[in-house]
């Protein structure tokens, strides 16, 4: 296939890229490196431009053109939810300007039959259990809802004309294939225990007293790996269906909160006492994800487990440390 991949700079869209080119597909990635690095880049071509500049359309139909792309993932995004609460309006901008954006390219010649969106299990709002698509989504944040709207356009495009599309779901991804395609910038349970643990913190968990086996919350993590995997079953998928299709992205097995702290002490070597912290506000007990119907649609499953993830994290995090001097 020869594939465009937007925010291919970035974590997940980087191992997308890297094991698209590994099966033999020809990429382009289109990036304007805000929060992508150009080291994830490689020596893909790279196409430098901002999807929510309503000037990007012509650019991106122009590439789409010359370098015949036949199918388009979309990871491109700002994806920070606190970031999403402070600037609402900016993130509608961003994420819903950026895929109104590319669909627009799209539509130049419509050449390009194929479209797989970056989702997130964040529609799903507040929302707890197992989780499945036909859960009604209820985002309770910008982020989420710009992500909900994401989905919508791309519903409303492919019943307009002969659009394949699939928008992925994800629940939460981390891990790492290679150390410099590693999340850097993120802000969540795998890197900000990692750094309390280097730093002789004592580990934060937000509540202990939810109705869970330990108290502590319990969430879906899948490997980064299965995740970038998961867009090349669905995009092979993809051939062959029209419309537009909603998956779930995750593992189906649930891990809480301490259990992933003493996963990563345990990695590290580094032990210290966790402390229970307060409730954080908008947190479900539970979110873990039905994989149902993306294994009985495409084949795809995850194959690593919580041990792979936890260590490919923590091996990238010393990497990052000996890149940028101690810790
Ligand atoms: N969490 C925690 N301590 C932290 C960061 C996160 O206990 O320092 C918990 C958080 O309350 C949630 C889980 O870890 O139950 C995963 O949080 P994250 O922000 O990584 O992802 P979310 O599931 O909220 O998208």
């Amino acid at each position: 296939m020869r594939v465009m991949v937007t925010g291919g700079a970035g974590y997940i869209g980087a191992h997308t890229s890297h094991l698209l080119a590994g099966r033999g597909d020809f990429v382009l990635i289109a990036d304007d490196l805000s929060t992508g690095s150009r080291a994830r880049v490689a020596d893909f071509p790279l196409l430098e431009v901002d999807l929510a500049e309503p000037a990007s359309v012509a650019v991106v139909a122009d590439a789409i053109r010359t370098h015949r792309i036949d199918s388009v993932i979309h990871f491109a995004a700002r994806k920070q939810v606190a970031e999403s609460v402070e600037r609402p309006a900016w993130y509608y901008q961003q994420n819903v300007g950026s895929i109104s954006n590319l669909i627009l390219a799209l539509e130049v010649e419509k050449t390009c039959p194929r479209l797989v969106f970056s989702s997130t299990a964040a529609v799903y709002g507040q929302a707890g259990g197992v989780i499945d698509e036909n859960r009604q989504p209820a985002p309770v944040n910008p982020y989420g809802a710009s992500k909900l709207a994401g989905e919508q356009l791309i519903d409303a495009t492919a019943a307009a004309w002969p659009l394949s599309a699939a928008s992925l779901r994800y629940f939460n991804v981390g891990g790492s294939s290679r150390a410099e395609l590693a999340d850097t910038g993120a802000s969540n349970l795998i890197p900000i225990i990692m750094d309390q643990l280097i730093s002789g913190q004592r580990p934060g968990i937000f509540g202990s007293d939810y109705d869970t086996p330990d108290g502590s919350c319990v969430r879906d993590y899948v490997h980064v790996a299965d995740v970038a995997e998961a867009h090349l079953v669905v995009l092979d998928w993809l051939v062959g269906h029209t419309g537009h299709d909603v998956m779930n992205v995750g593992t189906g097995t649930g891990t809480s909160v301490l259990e992933m702290v003493r996963a990563l002490m345990d990695i590290s070597g580094i032990r210290a006492e966790p402390q229970t912290l307060p409730r954080r506000p908008g947190d479900a007990a539970e979110v873990v994800a039905a994989v149902g119907r993306i294994a009985t649609e495409t084949g795809w499953q995850a194959r690593f487990a919580l041990d792979d993830i936890v260590a490919s994290a923590w091996d990238a995090r010393l990497h990052a440390s000996v890149a940028s001097g101690p810790v």
